[in-house]
Formats: structure tokens, C-alpha cells, sequence
């Protein structure tokens, strides 16, 4: 059967609805699933908008953090600027900012105050409208510049890098001192100061300083001049009463004498001394450097002592270091004086016991050796809170005690000052009531040595007896004798003579003068009549040359090692050709021409004393009253020997010497000996003196030791020891 419509029509419309609602089921799990999604979507984006939220809360807060913190900063900035403004305003020099146009930005006050009568000047304002104030107002002292030339220098002064400070001095006498920098933007930094303060301490120290220069050289005059007027008398005194004591007289005239003698030599001694100190002062002691022989001044500053130490009965020894050089270089006279003033302090202030000159050394580098000098006694000592009191000016030790002891008090002062000087030390070991002992220590160099070149003594010299007194003068002899490879052996009382000459057997004898051996000549004729066949050497100062007979050797003091080495040589060839026979007739010799002296001085008392202190040497004495007369004399007399004052009117004694070294020098003749004499003591002149040609110097007063020694040394080398010539004969 065939469907109605109707049928086919309902299951048509069943089917559409089915089908409607499948597609309606369908769309609604799409708009589930869709609603789902914006669920989720709405959530997270709320989410964000929470984050959001939170991060702009957060970013307000530190926002008006830093508004904060730049509004506090601008607050700083400002009070600092101000800070510091008021800094530059409240200092006292000008201080002035320009831009890199040279337009100034800013200037404390008083920077723009020197601008008097400027009110225009003021930040803006150039550089050059300042300069125009200053020549205008006159402000500024130009100098020896123009206006325009000083404008321009100011100027110039800023182009360069960098600027040379310049100093301005203003009309009221300020001075200003300009000191500029550029900055980093190419404008200027000023800075003035202002220096018046200084440049008047400047100018007053330059006036002290010239003043205490007038007075140092007005005070050098003074004391050369007084040291010449002072020693040119005292020339007169001391030679006079020298001269004085010589002759016949009562014990009380002869006490009066010898007190004007001894307070002239003392008088003289402090004028050395204050004026050696016065030139430490003044820093003017210059020290030389020549070769001499250290162990030859030791010797020498023992022999000045020796009479003291005889009198006073203690013992002066010297230990020089045998294997140390003798030969240094350095100051010779300035060594002397600081032995002289160590020793002579020792000598002075010991009574009893002894005192002990050591002398060692330490190699330096270099050639150079660490000398180490120490002068020892067994004297009165020094309270250990006194012992560096010594050294200051002036000091002397307990004022009582010290009234027995004369002296000035400088020595030691003078002495440290000199060791320093020579860049060595100076100390001292104390004990009060036992001794002391002074030491110091100078870096010399070695000079070449002559001892170097003696050689050995013959096998057949083995014992060389020495006569005399224990001595400074046994124990060099002593210790020379040891070096030279001999023995010494000694005799100390002339009465004991035969039986040490038959004990020791020697083969040379040495005699010299001493405490119980006072007349040389006779201990020489006793040592002779008990030992006929040995060969005697008289060891004498050069003054007492002559009162020794020959065919006795001489050999005199200080005692050279090379010296003695060649006497004992003399001796021991002697010794081996005399084998029992007498000697070898001596040579006849020509008498040669009496010695001839020529002598320079204007001052007639002191030509008196020089030609009484000669009286007993004999010469042909010409004297003469200047340095004209001198040279005029010189030619006639053909002198062995020249004595010139220095000091002379019409010509003085340097140039007399340099007219008569030229005559020299014109008659192809030998140069003749010059000694100078002369009361100048000053620092310098023995130099000044030697460049003239003067070999010699003596310092007046003279003393008739030096002056006969000199007179004696000479003749020797004119005419030879051993020679028959007219020797002094002295009384
Ligand atoms: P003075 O000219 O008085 O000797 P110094 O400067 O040489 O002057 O010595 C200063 C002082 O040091 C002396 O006065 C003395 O008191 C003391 N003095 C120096 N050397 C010695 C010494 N060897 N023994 C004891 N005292 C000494």
C-alpha cells in the first residue's frame, strides 16, 4: 500500500526534527566549550589586571622616591655651592674664574678689592677690562715695561698650557703673586696671592744676612789685623826674654823672666786658639790634602812633650801599629793640632803614671784606612756626667780643680770640630781619679810609601845599644830597631855601661839625651872611652847639632825609620872593614865658603832678636830693612839661605821672592832656601806665601829652636854632615 501524505508529511516533519535537535545538541556543546574558553580567558585577564595593578603600585612608590632623593640632592648642591663660595670669599687671596672667552664668571672680594675704583668689574666683564683698570688707576708697578708691553705680556701670559706664575707689585706695596691655571673647558682659574708678608721677611732676612756678611768679614779683618799687631810684639817679649834667661841672673830675676816668657807663650797659645775657633765658626778652615807621615808628626808631637813629661816623671809612650802605613794624605797641620791637643791635655792633666799614644788601623775600601788614634793616661779623669761637657767651648772641668791647669777651654772643641771636619769621630772613656783616654778615628788614604824601598841591614848588625833614659825616644828607637831586624838592648844609667856593653855585645851604640843623660856630649866621650871599637850615633834635636863632635854619626829628631836605617847601614860597613884597623883617613875635603844668611825685617826690634838668637851659629849675617834692599842684597851676597818678613814697606816679602826666583830662573842658578816670617796666622796664608816661591814659614814670635834648626837642616844640605864646615858653636 502506498504511504497517505499525510504519513510521508509526518515523517518528513519527524525527520526535520530530529535533525534539529542533533544540530541543536551540537551548538550547544559549541557554546559550552565557547563559554568555557572565555571563562578562561576573563580569568587570566584578571589575573594580569591584579599584576598590573601591583607593578603601577609599586612603580608610584619609588618614583616619588626619587623625586625625593633629586630634590634633597638639588638642596645639596646648593649649600655646597654656598659652602664653598663663602670658603673662597673668606680666604685672603683673590680667587678669580673666567670663562674660555676670558670672561669673568664669578671673583671673590678680594680678587675685584686690589681693583680699586672699578665698579664695572663684575662677572661678564673680559679679562682686558681689568688689565685697562690697572693701567689706568696706576695700580700696577710695570717695571721696566711700557704700558702697552705689559698689557700684552698679561695677555700672552694665558695662551700658553702652562702659565708661568707671575708676581705684581701694587702701588701701596702689597706684592701679589698671580698663579692661573687653565681649566678643563679652556677658561681660567686665577688665583692672587698675596706674598707681601713674605717678601718683607724675604728683604729683612737678605739685610740681616748682609749685615751679619759686613760683620763676618769686619770680624776676619779684626782678627787677622789684631793677629799680626798681637804677635809682632809679642815677638819682641817672648824673643827678649828668651834672649834674657840666657844670661847671668838671680834666682829672682830669672823667676820674673821666665814668667814674662811662659805668659807670652800662653797669651800666644789662646790667640791661636781663639782664632782657629773663630775660623771653624765661620766655616772657613779648609783642609789640604798632601802625603806626610803620621808616624813622623806622632814622634814630633812626642817630642814637644818631652820636656813636660821629663819634668813631671811619668812615662810617654808611642805604639804605632807596626803594620800600618806610615804615609797618608790629608791635612798634616790640622792632624798635628789635634794630637798636640790630645796628648798635651794628657800630659797636662797627668801627674803620675803615664800616657799612651796608640795608633792602629782598619783597612776601607779604596786604598783608604780607618785610622783609630787614642791618646791614654793614668791623670785626674772625669766625672761621668762631665765627660761630654769636655768637647763644648769654653768647658773646663771643676773650676777649682782646673785653677791649677791652664788653658782656654777650646782645644777639645776645636778638636772635635776638626775630627768631624775630616768626616771621622771623636769619643771618650772616663774614669774620675783614674785616667782617661781620649780617642778619634779618620778615614785616610793611603799615600805610596816610602819605607817600602829600605831594604834589610847586613847579617853582621845584630845588637844596637841604646844609651839613655827610658824615653819616648827608647821606645821608638826600640821599636824602629825591632823592624829594621836588629835587637835592641838598653843601657839606663851610665854607670852600669861596662858590664851591659860586656853582657849585650853590640854592635852599635845609640846615645841620646834624657833624664841622667842630660850633657850628650859627655855621655858620648864615657860611651866612647868604654867601648873604643863601636860605632856610637848621637841622637839630637837639630839645635844641638853642632855641640856633637866627629867623628860621632848624627841622627836627628823626629827619628825616620829610612834615616836611622842609613846610619845603621853606615855603621855596619864600617864595622866590617875595620876588622880591628883604625878607620880610612878621611878624605881631605876643600873647607867650603862660610854659610851665608840673608835676613829681611823692618822692624828693628825684631831684627834684634833675630840676630841674638843667632849669635852662637856661625854665618855671614847680612840684614836688610825691605823687599827692595832684599833682592839688591841677594844679588851682591849670594846668600845660602833668605829669612823674609812678609809685612815690609817700599816691597814686601812675597814680592821680593818672586823678583829674586826670577833672577834665579834668568841666571840658570839653583834656588836658594826661603823661609818666610811672618806674625800673619790666618787660614790660607802659607798658602799664599808658598805661591810666591817661599819654601819655608815661621809664624812669630820665632823661636830660636826652629830658627837654628831650619838654619842647621840647611847647611847640612848645602855643605854635607859629615864635612869639616863651620858648624855653630853654640855655648
Ligand atoms: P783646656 O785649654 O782647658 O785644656 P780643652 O778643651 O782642651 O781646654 O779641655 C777642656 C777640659 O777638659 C779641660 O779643662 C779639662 O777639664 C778636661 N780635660 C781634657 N783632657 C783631659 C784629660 N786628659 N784628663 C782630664 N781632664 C781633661
Amino acid at each position: 500500500m502506498d504511504a497517505s501524505p499525510f504519513d510521508t508529511e509526518l515523517a518528513e516533519e519527524r525527520r526535520a526534527r530530529l535533525a534539529a535537535e542533533r544540530l541543536l545538541q551540537q551548538k550547544q556543546s559549541e557554546l559550552k566549550t565557547a563559554n568555557r574558553k572565555l571563562n578562561e580567558h576573563a580569568l587570566s585577564l584578571s589575573d594580569q589586571i591584579v599584576d598590573q595593578r601591583r607593578l603601577m603600585q609599586e612603580l608610584k612608590g619609588e618614583n616619588s622616591q626619587v623625586q625625593q632623593d633629586l630634590a634633597d640632592a638639588n638642596v645639596k648642591v646648593v649649600e655646597v655651592e654656598r659652602l664653598l663660595w663663602n670658603a673662597i670669599e673668606s680666604i685672603q687671596d683673590g680667587f678669580a674664574l673666567f670663562d674660555k672667552n676670558l670672561n669673568l664668571i664669578a671673583a671673590n672680594h678680594p680678587y675685584i678689592s686690589v681693583l680699586e675704583g672699578a665698579e664695572h668689574i663684575g662677572p661678564g666683564v673680559h679679562f682686558d677690562s681689568i688689565l685697562d683698570v690697572c693701567l689706568d688707576e696706576g695700580l700696577v708697578d710695570l717695571g721696566d715695561k711700557s704700558e702697552d708691553e705689559w698689557y700684552d705680556f698679561m695677555l700672552d701670559r694665558w695662551t700658553h698650557d702652562v702659565i708661568e706664575p707671575v708676581t705684581l707689585r701694587f702701588w701701596n706695596g702689597m706684592y701679589v703673586k698671580l698663579v692661573d691655571r687653565r681649566t678643563n673647558e679652556g677658561g681660567i682659574v686665577s688665583l692672587a696671592l698675596n706674598i707681601t708678608d713674605s717678601i718683607q721677611r724675604e728683604e729683612d732676612l737678605r739685610e740681616a744676612r748682609d749685615k751679619a756678611q759686613a760683620a763676618d768679614r769686619a770680624k776676619s779683618a779684626f782678627l787677622a789685623k789684631m793677629s799680626h799687631e798681637l804677635r809682632t810684639p809679642m815677638n819682641g817679649v817672648v824673643g827678649m826674654a828668651d834672649l834674657l834667661l840666657e844670661n847671668d841672673l838671680d834666682e829672682e830675676s830669672q823667676l820674673y823672666v821666665s814668667t814674662i816668657k811662659s805668659s807670652g807663650d800662653a797669651l800666644l797659645d789662646i790667640i791661636n786658639d781663639v782664632l782657629d775657633f773663630s775660623k771653624i765658626e765661620a766655616d772657613r778652615i779648609g783642609l789640604k790634602e798632601e802625603a806626610f807621615d803620621l808616624e813622623r808628626i806622632v814622634q814630633e808631637v812626642a817630642l814637644i812633650v818631652e820636656p813636660t813629661v821629663q819634668q813631671k816623671r811619668i812615662r810617654l809612650d808611642v805604639d804605632y801599629d807596626q803594620f800600618l802605613p806610615t804615609e797618608f794624605i790629608g791635612d798634616r797641620g790640622r792632624i798635628r793640632q789635634i794630637l798636640i791637643n790630645l796628648v798635651g791635655n794628657a800630659v797636662k792633666f797627668t801627674n803620675e803614671g803615664h800616657v799612651l799614644i796608640r795608633v792602629v788601623g782598619l783597612p776601607l775600601e779604596d786604598e783608604k784606612i780607618q785610622l783609630h788614634i787614642t791618646v791614654e793616661d793614668t791623670g785626674i779623669g772625669i766625672d761621668a756626667d762631665k765627660v761630654e761637657h769636655v768637647f763644648g767651648e769654653f768647658n773646663q772641668i771643676e773650676e777649682d780643680a782646673n785653677r791649677k791647669y791652664e788653658g782656654t777651654g777650646l782645644g777639645l772643641a776645636i778638636t772635635r770640630r776638626l775630627i768631624e771636619r775630616m768626616g771621622g769621630e771623636v769619643w771618650i772613656d772616663s774614669i774620675k781619679g783614674e785616667g782617661s783616654s781620649f780617642g778619634f778615628a779618620v778615614p785616610l788614604p793611603i799615600a805610596t810609601t816610602r819605607e817600602a824601598t829600605i831594604s834589610a841591614l847586613p847579617d853582621s848588625l845584630k845588637t844596637v845599644l841604646l844609651v839613655g833614659p827610658a824615653s819616648v825616644n827608647q821606645s821608638v828607637l826600640r821599636r824602629q830597631i825591632n823592624l829594621l831586624g836588629c835587637k835592641a838592648e838598653f843601657c839606663e844609667s851610665i854607670a852600669a855601661l861596662p858590664e851591659i856593653l860586656n853582657a849585650t855585645n853590640p854592635d852599635v851604640i845609640i846615645a841620646f839625651q834624657g833624664q841622667g843623660f842630660e850633657d850628650l856630649p859627655c855621655v858620648i866621650d864615657r860611651t866612647k872611652e868604654a867601648a873604643s871599637n863601636i860605632p856610637i850615633i848621637a841622637l839630637v834635636s837639630p839645635a844641638d847639632a853642632a855641640k856633637i863632635a866627629e867623628p860621632t854619626r848624627l841622627l836627628t829628631k823626629p827619628i825616620m825609620r829610612s834615616a836611622l836605617f842609613d846610619k845603621l847601614l853606615d855603621c855596619a860597613t864600617e864595622g866590617n872593614s875595620r876588622g880591628g884597623n883604625n878607620r880610612d883617613p878621611k878624605p881631605v875635603v876643600m873647607k867650603p865658603a862660610k854659610f851665608r844668611v840673608l835676613a829681611a825685617e823692618d822692624n828693628k826690634t825684631n831684627q834684634l832678636v833675630f840676630r841674638k838668637m843667632l849669635k852662637n851659629v856661625e854665618m855671614d849675617l847680612t840684614v836688610v830693612e825691605n823687599g827692595r834692599e832684599a833682592v839688591d842684597a841677594y844679588e851682591k851676597v849670594d846668600p845660602h839661605m833668605i829669612f823674609m818678613d812678609i809685612s815690609m814697606p817700599e816691597m814686601d816679602g812675597m814680592e821680593a821672592t818672586a823678583k829674586i826666583r826670577k833672577i834665579e830662573r834668568q841666571q840658570g842658578k839653583d834656588p836658594v832656601p826661603i823661609c818666610a816670617m811672618t806674625a800673619h796666622a790666618m787660614d790660607g796664608d802659607k798658602e799664599r806665601i808658598s805661591d810666591y816661591g817661599l819654601d819655608y814659614y815661621l809664624t812669630k814670635p820665632l823661636s830660636r829652636q826652629a830658627l837654628t834648626g831650619l838654619i842647621s837642616a840647611i847647611k847640612i844640605r848645602t855643605f854635607g854632615p859629615e864635612e869639616d864646615e863651620p858648624v855653630s858653636k853654640e855655648a
